[in-house]
């Protein structure tokens, strides 16, 4: 089939490239002309394991990358709207891109002949394929829904760092449409997938969505409070955990106790639930909670810092991880940012360190120091901080004794170096 997709960033990328690669015809679009240009020759415009394969593989073949929306329109019979959904200013939804992108498909299909479906796959609350898409694509296009094209929303789980893998390894595919022949066409694009297509509803879809990221945040805000419980009661909240999540219906996923979780889309994607639910006049006392946890969590290893280093002014504290998690370049609602803010209010002079992330970091704090290794960030360290759950890390011994202080908080409980002023967040 051939498929474009309108927003060519972690989402979209990864969509286009393992489409091409079950067989798919692909057009990339991007307003960002660096990333289009990139794509073009092959190179990945993020990291992601297996997509620097993938797009040298099909790059210039069978997926192409343009700016043009029209001719990406006019040239397949189906686009993915794979656009950011950031929050807003009150943690609502800001639907600002997803309606840009929109509007561009609908004025290509104002001058497209034949059938066409629109897939939204970028995260929307519920109602918003239907109450915002749909009618931007008609005023647009001039043309009827259900009738002239297709709408349906089709949700991405993927996770960043793995997103090659679960786009190909799906636990879970959901398509949600109003009118057969749309959901039909979706469908048919993942034939070659092996998982069980569920098929529903736009705004049954977009929930989905938020309930299994909601679903996740929640697990990890509750290991954090039962971990801060047990740090105070002796507990190894490691060892609870292992237990409890033995048991079928908790499962031992996302019960790590940490510096919590952060990211593009858990963040948000809750806020965004928090704000919708309030907009129909629902108090969400539950999710407002697990937010509550998490903004709250990193700050705990400031005051762990403190109490063992004393007053920070003029300290040198290496920083550790500044991705929102191993495997990814990405610092989208990183752990690491309001710790690094916190240290530079408290006078502490950084030193930071991530095998990826630190190009991306240097934008938001520009003027901290950025180290070539986790050696060169401890060496006459006063202190350490450990943010990300980097592999190299756990691997990291003779470099602590370099360090001035050996005062190592770790936030991931990956440190296993011996003779170090250690000690963990909930641990
Ligand atoms: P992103 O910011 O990495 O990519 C979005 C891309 O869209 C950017 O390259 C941007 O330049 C482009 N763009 C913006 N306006 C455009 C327009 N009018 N036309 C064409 N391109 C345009 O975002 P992302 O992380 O890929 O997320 C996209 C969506 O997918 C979001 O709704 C997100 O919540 C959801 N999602 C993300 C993940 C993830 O792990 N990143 C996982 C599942 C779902």
């Amino acid at each position: 089939m051939k498929v474009s997709v309108i927003g060519s960033g972690y989402v979209g990328s990864v969509t286009a490239a393992c489409f091409a690669d079950v067989g798919h015809e692909v057009v990339c679009v991007d307003i960002d002309e660096k990333k289009v240009e990139q794509i073009n020759k092959g190179v990945p415009p993020i990291y992601e394991e297996g997509l620097e394969e993938l797009l040298g593989k099909y790059a210039g073949k069978r997926l192409i990358a343009t700016t043009d929306s029209v001719f990406a329109v006019q040239d397949t019979e189906i686009s993915f709207i794979c656009v950011g959904t950031p929050s807003g200013e009150d943690g609502s939804i800001d639907l600002s891109i997803v309606r840009a992108a929109a509007g561009s498909i609908g004025e290509a299909l104002a001058k497209k002949e034949g059938y066409h479906v629109v897939v939204v796959k970028s995260t929307v609350v519920p109602e918003t394929t239907e109450k915002v898409v749909l009618p931007i694509l008609e005023e647009k296009s001039g043309k009827k829904a259900g009738k002239d094209f297709g709408v349906a929303m089709n949700p991405e789980f993927l996770r960043e760092g793995k997103a090659v893998y679960d786009f190909m390894h799906p636990d879970k595919i959901v398509v949600g449409a109003n009118d057969r022949r749309a959901g039909d066409l979706v469908s048919e694009l993942y034939r070659g997938f092996d998982c069980e297509v569920t098929h529903t509803i736009p705004r049954t879809a977009e929930m989905i969505k938020y309930a299994n990221n909601s679903f996740l945040a929640t697990k990890i805000s509750f290991a954090n409070e039962i971990g801060n419980i047990c740090k105070k009661l002796g507990i190894d909240t490691y060892e609870v955990m292992q237990a409890v999540g033995k048991d079928f219906r908790i499962s031992p996923n996302f019960l790590n106790s940490g510096a919590g979780f952060g990211g593009s889309c858990f963040p948000k994607d809750v806020k965004a639930l928090i704000g919708k639910a309030k907009d129909i006049g629902y108090e969400p006392l539950l999710l407002e909670s697990v937010i509550a946890v998490n903004e709250k969590q990193p700050l705990l290893m400031t005051e762990i810092l403190e109490r063992k280093a004393g007053d920070l002014k003029g300290k040198k504290v290496a920083v550790l991880g500044l991705a929102f998690k191993n495997d990814t370049d990405d610092i989208r609602e990183s752990r690491a940012i309001p710790i690094i803010a916190e240290l530079l209010r408290l006078g502490a002079r950084i030193f930071a360190y991530d095998p990826m992330a630190a190009g991306s970091m240097k934008r938001v704090f520009p003027t901290i120091e950025y180290c070539k290794s986790a050696a060169e960030a401890l060496k006459d360290a006063d202190a350490c901080l450990v943010m990300t759950e980097w592999e190299e890390f756990k691997e990291l011994d003779a470099e602590f004794e370099d360090m001035k202080e050996k005062i190592v908080i770790d936030g991931r409980r990956i440190i296993r170096a011996k003779g170090l002023d250690y000690e963990g967040l909930c641990w």
